[in-house]
């Protein structure tokens, strides 16, 4: 598997998509509402792995 394949990025950006086949345009909403504007403060961005998204949040 290439790199680029694993990286911690899509590794991130992944769990963001099994967040959204789960609860579908309820996702976006709660997305939205849990902070779109702090990643730190949004429990999505937390189950997806700050570290991976690359957001200098302490969990
Ligand atoms: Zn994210």
């Amino acid at each position: 598997m290439p790199d680029y394949v694993d990286s911690p990025t899509l590794r991130h950006e992944r769990k963001h998509v099994k967040q959204w086949e789960k609860r579908g345009v309820k996702f976006a909403l709660d997305y939205f509402r849990e902070g779109a504007i702090d990643a730190c403060e949004n429990k999505y961005e937390e189950q997806a792995g700050y570290v991976d998204g690359g957001y200098p949040c302490v969990p």
